[in-house]
């Protein structure tokens, strides 16, 4: 099929949820991506924070074809040796004992609100627990997930959402401490706030968070579906703060192109909260997917992910920083590792404009938020891919200079 015969066949047939760009991407090789016409660009976005090895790792690739050679599926029923390989590192990697394997995002935070929902019935017998999430955030579009998505727009039109959320403001303690009740069973936040604008934490905020949790016994459930795996410089955001969350979910990058996701918990939760019959799915943790995860966590050890990101994000943060300053509808630069974003002045230029003007110029970026240019390159680029990028971007922002 030539580009405009995919175009039409996929739009023709697709239900229309998402304005997809009229770009179909055929192959990459490490952080370049190649269309149908042969075009090349530079993949700052790393399909949404996933393939944070590049593309064409091959010691990830071979590990895959040798699986899929073997078996991809056996149901939760049985074991297999890549569900035992990808629970230890997981549980080791983020620094929790107890893992359960899913196939999305959205799917690990729907089973880290079931997870602290009967940790509470197990100690009071009662139901109707509260959930305290934050505005801005973003946790997914199944029904568990939209409800404590802090953004009213994707809410709306599907009440009712699961109930007792309450939401409080993102770094702003006495917001967070003003919910807190006897019902109070969890608090939901991102590490990094990625959808609603890349907004980190702040380290007195969480651990103010973490403070109150600990006088409640209400659980705190850290998102790292996209802050996590390594993109803040740190194999989990967390880790930066000084604390620990109860509950950890993970997904995105964590299979770097199989869907997996996951979600942890520490001894207390695991000792009471689910147990056989309450939570299960299909798919999830299966040999393919756990492969994957197994591949992708020993290559981080191997090739030091974290410590290359700690090497070069600094790198793009200057870069942008002066991308920031020398344009006027730029009004600044902000994130966590590499994980960031230009602020623009909206009403002079929308951002989503210039992910449409940089994919002519071979530079692939999203947004977040309404008024955020978003990077989320894979976490092995360099510094001259970074240059690189920072041209492309330069050419971009010289067609919207008005
Ligand atoms: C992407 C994302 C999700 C949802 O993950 P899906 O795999 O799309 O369901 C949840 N939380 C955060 C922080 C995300 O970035």
């Amino acid at each position: 099929m030539n580009t405009n015969e995919i175009i039409n066949t996929a739009k023709e047939h697709l239900l229309h949820t998402y304005n997809r760009y009229p770009v179909a991407f055929d192959h990459g090789k490490g952080v370049r991506l190649y269309d149908t016409d042969g075009k090349e660009y530079l993949d700052f976005c790393a399909g949404i924070a996933v393939y944070a090895l590049g593309y064409g790792n091959r010691k990830y690739e071979d590990a895959l074809k040798s699986q899929i050679e073997k078996i991809s599926h056996t149901s939760n029923y049985y074991y297999s040796e890549p569900l035992a390989r990808a629970s230890a590192a997981l549980t080791k990697a983020a620094g929790l004992p107890k893992v359960f394997f899913t196939n999305s995002g959205a799917e690990a935070v729907e089973g880290a609100i079931k997870a602290a929902r009967k940790y509470a019935y197990n100690k009071d017998r009662t139901t109707d627990h509260e959930i305290i999430a934050m505005e801005h955030s973003f946790h997914g579009r199944t029904f568990g997930a939209l409800s404590v998505t802090g953004n009213s727009h994707y809410r709306e039109a599907f009440e009712p959402m699961i109930g007792n959320v309450k939401f409080a403001g993102f770094n702003d303690l006495e917001s967070v401490k003003a919910l807190v009740n006897d019902k109070t069973c969890a608090v939901i936040m991102e590490t990094v706030q990625g959808e609603g604008g890349i907004y980190p934490a702040d380290p007195g905020f969480v651990r103010g968070v973490r403070k109150l949790c600990d006088e409640n016994d209400i659980l705190l459930i850290l998102d790292e579906i996209q802050c996590g795996m390594g993109r803040s410089g740190s194999m989990f955001a967390y880790m930066q703060y000084g604390i620990k969350p109860d509950i950890l979910t993970v997904a995105k990058a964590v299979g770097c192109s199989i869907p997996v996701g996951a979600f942890l918990v520490n001894e207390k939760v695991a000792a009471s909260s689910l147990v056989p019959g309450d939570h299960g799915t299909t798919y999830g943790g299966n040999p393919l997917a756990c492969t994957a995860v197994a591949a992708v966590l020993e290559i981080f050890e191997e090739e030091h992910i974290t410590d290359h990101v700690n090497e070069v994000a600094p790198y793009l943060e200057q870069k942008l920083k002066e991308i920031a300053a020398s344009y006027d509808f730029i009004k600044g630069e902000r994130g966590l590792g590499l994980m960031r974003g230009l602020i623009f002045d909206t009403d002079k230029v929308n951002p989503g404009d210039v992910v449409k003007t940089a994919l002519s110029h071979g530079l692939v970026l999203i947004t977040a938020g309404k008024d955020v240019l978003r990077f989320l390159p894979p976490l092995v680029i360099t510094k001259a891919d970074i240059d690189e990028m920072a041209n492309r971007l330069k050419a971009t922002l010289a067609e919207h200079i008005c």
